[in-house]
């Protein structure tokens, strides 16, 4: 993708199991990657582990004025952000009756909020650029629905009510805005899951098997590609046939 090449993108989360993928996968093409993160220590051991040098800025996509100082940040550094992947995300399961307002709000903050946050700071200068793209990274449980997750399955359904949203509002100024909803991913988060519950969810998905983060940030980058240009508003699923509609 060579078009792609010093272009900046904005992942957030990048320090975890989909957004590392997402950031290396943007490197390979030649992108220029900014990442939020809020555990320092973590973020500082992520970002030697890394081929590339990733751009690390502290911020909680949750809260509207880190994001205003996120992007004066990034902005100084790297220039003006060509692409966003609004990736970073959190549960805090509970089924309805045991739910309380707190874990509603922390999941719907990180979720929902965020994507909010973050979009309003760049997706007005890319309108005027006439380039750019927005990814929001959903859930298949935003779809399909999932026991003891009201909060999440809301969030992550919001996000693609979004996605439709600001993908008419900007689509004659050249920017795409989508939905990823993965499966299940082999992740820390879901590895950390309980071996036998783990193979319940696997007997569940019809390709037998967890996703893997490289999975999700190819498609990611197809999305950031010219190639998508024409795709706008849509809601890919990448999850071994789990769920299909
Ligand atoms: P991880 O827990 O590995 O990574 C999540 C990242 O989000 C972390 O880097 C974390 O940063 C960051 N983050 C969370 N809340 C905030 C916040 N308020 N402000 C800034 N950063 C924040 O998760 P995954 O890689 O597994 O998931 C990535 C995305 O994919 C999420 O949105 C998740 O919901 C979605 N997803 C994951 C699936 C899976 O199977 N793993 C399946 C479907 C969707 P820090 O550690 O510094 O707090």
């Amino acid at each position: 993708m060579p078009e792609l090449k010093n272009k900046v993108a904005l992942i957030t989360g990048g320090t975890g199991g989909i957004g590392s993928a997402i950031c290396q996968r943007l490197a390979d093409a030649g992108v220029r990657i900014a990442t939020t993160y809020r555990n320092a220590e973590k973020a500082e051991a992520w970002a030697q582990d890394q081929a590339f040098e990733p751009l690390l800025v502290a911020c909680d996509v949750g809260d509207y004025d880190d994001c205003v100082r996120m992007k004066s940040e990034v902005e100084s550094r790297l220039g003006t952000v060509d692409i966003v992947v609004n990736n970073a995300g959190i549960t805090r399961d509970a089924s309805f009756r045991k739910i309380t307002v707190e874990k509603w709000r922390q999941v719907i903050n990180a979720n929902l909020d965020s994507v909010f946050n973050v979009c309003h700071q760049f997706v007005n200068d890319m309108s005027e650029r006439g380039w750019g793209r927005v990814i929001n990274i959903a859930s298949v449980n935003g779809q399909k629905g999932c026991f003891g997750q009201t909060n999440y399955c809301a969030a992550k359904a919001g996000m693609h009510g979004f996605t439709m949203a600001l993908a008419q509002e900007v689509a004659r100024k050249g920017v795409t805005v989508n939905t990823v909803s993965p499966g299940y991913i082999a992740t820390d988060m879901v590895m950390a899951v309980r071996e036998d519950v783990r193979e319940q969810i696997i007997a569940q998905i019809p390709a037998g098997r967890l996703g893997r983060p490289e999975e999700i940030a190819a498609l990611v980058a197809f999305l950031a590609s010219e190639d998508a240009g024409f795709i706008t508003g849509a809601n890919f699923a990448s999850n071994g046939g789990q769920h299909m509609h």
